[in-house]
């Protein structure tokens, strides 16, 4: 069995509150990458052979481009390594999936040929703090440990509540409750129940990529990343929050529209005159489950990978990862 590297990055998973009744007025971020595994070696098997580094403390909603830089090269350097089969990682909730996502698509673009391995990055959270009666963050833990150790196991993967995600269909859908989590339509990949893997369908390889993109994301400091925001079409949207950004100089625009991804015609209007003056702007659906349906007018592009359309967070880091490797 290959070794498991663990890079612990804060969250919920390693909240502290002053009482164990209290599973919200925590803070998040608290206890070290050790004692999240003690905690969870009670529950795991306790076979894998473990290297744990604390790579940053934080609250994911606080998550920024140079962690996410730091995070890449950690996962490259380990599973490059031939005694390493996989890493997991212990993160926040709140921008989960946003870092899942960004990891498939660059760690695929890393030297070292160790994707043909189907070696894996397993994600994994909680969402009561360690102080909690009844946290959830060692059986997680736990369970991101199994997963890991799963030969089937391949590319980005989460696992939180014994449900088991791909990086590019994971979302946040509860603030709340332990069960935080959805694939939409694209469905789960495994369940992991009593310390196995029930696998429904086999995880996706890492995808074919430019190994250009490797270096953009190494080599271009955090602070100088293209510019990419997202904005929300609804009722009474107007032009006026995308003139402001276009005007401030915003190297990329998503747009999270209504329904099947349509977008205010005063929204709309705006965004083509910015296509127009050079900055690209793609569509998006607010829409929490289910796919949008390519077609329909609008001039504005639609953001998809592998023609399969993505989520507003994951079309920001797809326009963002584009626009790097566009860049200089
Ligand atoms: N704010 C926390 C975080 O994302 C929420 C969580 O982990 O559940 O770090």
């Amino acid at each position: 069995m290959g070794k498991i590297v663990v890079l612990a990055t804060g969250g919920t998973i390693a909240g502290e509150a002053a009482s164990a009744a209290d599973a919200v007025g925590y803070q998040a971020a608290q206890r070290p990458v050790e004692a999240l595994l003690a905690a969870a070696s009670v529950l795991g098997d306790g076979r894998q052979v473990l290297e744990a580094q604390q790579l940053v403390q934080i609250d994911s909603k606080d998550m920024d481009m140079a962690v996410w830089q730091q995070l890449a090269q950690a996962c490259a350097d380990a599973l490059a390594r031939g005694d390493v089969r996989a890493v997991v990682i212990t993160h926040g909730t709140d921008t989960l999936e946003e870092t899942a996502y960004f990891l498939q698509r660059v760690l695929a673009a890393a030297p070292g040929g160790w994707q043909a391995q189907g070696k894996a990055v397993v994600l994994t959270a909680a969402m009561r703090p360690a102080t909690a009666r009844l946290s959830d963050g060692p059986q997680n833990l736990a369970d991101a440990l199994t997963l890991a150790s799963d030969p089937a196991a391949c590319g980005v993967l989460a696992v939180v509540a014994g449900k088991v995600f791909a990086a590019r269909d994971i979302s946040k859908i509860y603030p709340y409750r332990l069960d935080a989590f959805s694939a939409g339509d694209a469905g789960l990949l495994a369940w992991l129940e009593e310390g196995e893997v029930r696998w429904l369908r086999a995880a996706p390889p890492w995808p074919r990529t430019d190994s250009e993109l490797w270096r953009r994301v190494q080599d271009t400091p955090a602070d100088d990343w293209p510019w990419v925001e997202l904005l929300s079409s609804h009722a009474g949207s107007s032009a006026r929050a995308l003139q402001a950004l276009v005007q401030a100089g915003v190297d990329g625009l998503v747009l999270a529209g209504t329904g099947n991804a349509t977008v205010h015609h005063q929204l709309e209007q705006a965004a083509v005159l910015a296509q127009q003056q050079g900055v690209p702007v793609w569509r998006s659906s607010r829409c929490l489950a289910g796919q949008v349906v390519p077609g329909g007018s609008s001039a504005i592009p639609l953001a998809l990978q592998e023609g399969q359309p993505l989520s507003p967070v994951k079309a920001r880091i797809a326009l963002l990862l584009q626009l790097l490797l566009q860049a200089g």
